[in-house]
């Protein structure tokens, strides 16, 4: 048989780009995809092909999924992995803004697997993971819209699974602590510009300063973990769980 296709989005950067190199190194035909496609030169020199992606935009998914499946005639991997925290007092994040996290965090990987389960039901097979976090099982002040987003990837993921077995595919989920990416740096600028003004400014900064801290130094995993653990899950045959 020809070699596995594996798509995962999000891999401009961090936890998708080490996933990106750790799948071809596995033997996968890797598709990485990210609206940043200028910063998958890296990748593409490695023998993975960069596709654009924008997972707000449903053209955007499906002209990926197109061009895969006209290439390669089939998807056997999705990795939802393409995120973004929005952090800030529910009080002051702006309802728009709420909605792009919601948008990109849980429609974009909905809609991505909607588009891929039927060519994955057809060959009776497919591994679908999705990326949520520790915080789609704890939470802390200020993260009310991104837990919200990773609890229901959670609930989402484990209905999946239940539909999804009979036809011999696999739903996956990886929940990330604190992994040293751009990831702690975006959401600790987006909780001080959303907390700048108001009641919650002074305790706000306090914890994006400790973010930023924590992101710059060198006490967090690196995405390369994570990587691998993707690697693994799609990789190793699971008992068969009923
Ligand atoms: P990064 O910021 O390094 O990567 C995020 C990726 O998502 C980028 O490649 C970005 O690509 C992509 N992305 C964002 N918006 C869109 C969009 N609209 N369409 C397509 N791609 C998009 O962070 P991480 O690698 O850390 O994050 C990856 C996942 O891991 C996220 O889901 C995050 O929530 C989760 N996670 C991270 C943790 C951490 O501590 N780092 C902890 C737990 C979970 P581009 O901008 O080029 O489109």
């Amino acid at each position: 048989m020809s070699q596995k296709v594996a798509l995962i989005t999000g891999a401009s950067s961090g936890i998708g780009k080490e996933a990106a190199i750790e799948l071809k190194k596995q033997g996968f035909t890797v598709y990485a995809a990210a609206r940043r496609i200028e910063k998958m030169q890296e990748l593409e020199a490695k023998g993975i092909r960069p596709i654009s992606l924008d997972v707000t935009d449903d053209e955007s998914m499906v002209q990926c999924i197109n061009e895969i499946l006209k290439i390669e005639g089939r998807i056997d991997v999705l990795v939802n992995n393409a995120g973004y925290g929005s952090y800030g007092a529910l009080e002051d994040v702006p309802i728009e803004e709420a909605r792009r996290q919601v948008e990109v965090n849980v429609f974009g990987l909905a809609r991505m697997i909607q588009l891929v389960v039927p060519g994955m039901r057809k060959n009776k097979s497919g591994k679908i993971v999705n990326i949520s976090s520790m915080g789609g099982k704890v939470w802390t002040s200020f993260g009310g819209w991104y837990h919200a987003t990773k609890f229901a990837v959670e609930g989402l993921s484990d209905c999946l699974r239940l539909e999804l077995s009979p036809f011999g595919i696999d739903v996956i989920v990886v929940e990330p602590g604190g992994i040293k990416t751009d990831w702690g740096i975006i959401a600790a600028e987006n909780l001080k510009k959303v907390s700048a003004k108001g009641a919650y400014t002074q305790a706000a900064s306090k914890i994006a300063d400790g973010m930023i801290k924590n992101y710059t130094g060198n006490q967090l995993s690196k995405p390369e973990l994570i990587a691998r653990t993707i690697s693994k899950a799609v990789t190793v045959r699971r008992p068969k769980t009923r």
